[in-house]
């Protein structure tokens, strides 16, 4: 079910990883699509790879989704119809250090983003929450209707947000809002032109052994192998970023048909543990990963499996791309070009 008339969709924090991604499965659908990013997280090269990409020039507003005056002037000028809204800090370690930041941005930039909606009229969003609001879940896989449950200040911002929409929608009919609870994106576009790209040490497990494979870091520390899961390690339900993408065309086009909202998992409905993706990389990359067993890492999840039922049902969405094709499209992204972004 895929809204077929074109549409102008503005992605926030659309020249980073998943944003990049998203633009690319949008323009694809036929939709005109501007970006607004203030690039504290993205490399400003991402907007020439995805001219190439896209055979076309690709409309930037560089500033914050903070910048009162310069939503409007967007709204204005672009005629907006619906906002995907990516733009936010994602680093769970950095929001224990620096709440207030998390709070400024992801909260602040939010009902900042959302009244400049309503001044314009436009009130189509589809939000980027987590997995993350799950806490530690009781249940695997974990369904849409497990409470909530904040486990740092990161995690807190993205529930916060969900809430503020609930209410939001509650208030005034108008409100089509589409709730995507990512699990845990990887892997890269298959140009090998965009993909995930941080700038220090990674923290998340992919972009880690992306760079021991590169040779740039020395080795990987599994984080604990006393968990209750097959191998002892932490199991987590991978989503190709090129499947996660094509979520967001579905998103916006059950808005679009429906003008009513939804909240769904986007994952595979399956679990792989770290082991699992270290050889599952080593097969990409065809290197020696090494690695070792360290502790634990403090508040860190056993397991995070998604229900995929839901996005099933209600958008039709169905991951096409497995393990293996993130590890290689990955592989492809750092060795290629991610080290000379
Ligand atoms: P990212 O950091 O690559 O992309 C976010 C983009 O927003 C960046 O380009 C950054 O420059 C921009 N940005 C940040 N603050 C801004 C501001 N104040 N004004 C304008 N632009 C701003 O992150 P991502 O991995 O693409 O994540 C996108 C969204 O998905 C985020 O909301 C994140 O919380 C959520 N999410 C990500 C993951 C993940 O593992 N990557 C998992 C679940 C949810
Ligand atoms: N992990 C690990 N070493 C790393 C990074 C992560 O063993 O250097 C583990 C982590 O403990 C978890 C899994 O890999 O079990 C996924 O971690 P990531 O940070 O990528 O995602 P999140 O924990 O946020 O779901």
């Amino acid at each position: 079910m895929v809204y077929r008339v074109p549409k102008r969709i503005l992605l926030t924090g659309g020249a980073g990883y998943i944003g990049s991604h998203t633009y690319v499965a949008l323009r694809q659908a036929g939709h005109d699509v501007v970006i607004l990013d203030n690039f504290s997280n993205a490399r400003r090269s991402v907007v020439a790879r995805l001219e190439q990409i896209t055979g076309a020039p690709v409309p930037v507003v560089e500033g914050d989704i903070r910048d009162n005056a310069l939503l409007d002037r967007v709204f204005t000028d672009h005629r907006i119809d619906a906002v995907v809204h990516f733009a936010a800090l994602k680093a769970v370690g950095e929001s224990m250090a620096k709440p207030l930041d998390y709070f400024d941005v992801n909260i602040g930039g939010l009902t900042t983003l959302l009244r400049a909606m309503d001044r314009a009229g436009c009130r189509r969003i589809v939000f980027s929450s987590s997995a993350t609001v799950y806490g530690v879940p009781d249940e695997t896989p974990t369904p849409e209707t497990a409470p909530f449950r904040a486990m740092n200040p990161y995690g807190q911002t993205k529930i916060l947000g969900e809430e503020m929409l609930a209410w939001l929608a509650q208030s005034n009919p108008d409100w089509a809002i589409g709730v995507l609870r990512y699990f845990n994106p990887a892997g890269a576009h298959r140009s090998g032109l965009i993909g995930e790209d941080p700038a220090d040490i990674p923290n998340n497990l992919m972009p880690f052994v992306a760079k021991v494979a590169l040779g740039e870091l020395d080795r990987i520390a599994v984080f604990g192998d006393d968990y209750d899961t097959p191998d002892g390690t932490g199991v987590r339900d991978y989503i190709h970023v090129e499947d996660l993408a094509r979520g967001h065309v579905l998103s916006l086009g059950r808005l679009f048909e429906t003008g009513q909202g939804h909240c769904v998992n986007l994952g595979t409905g399956r679990g792989y543990s770290v082991l699992e993706v270290i050889a599952a990389y080593k097969r990409a990359c065809n290197r020696d990963l090494p690695h070792h067993i360290t502790d634990r890492r403090p508040g860190d999840v056993p397991i995070y499996v998604a229900s995929a039922d839901k996005a099933a049902e209600v958008l039709g969405f169905r991951t096409e791309k497995g393990l293996d094709e993130m590890c290689a499209s990955s592989w492809n992204w750092v060795s290629n070009i991610g080290e000379t972004a």
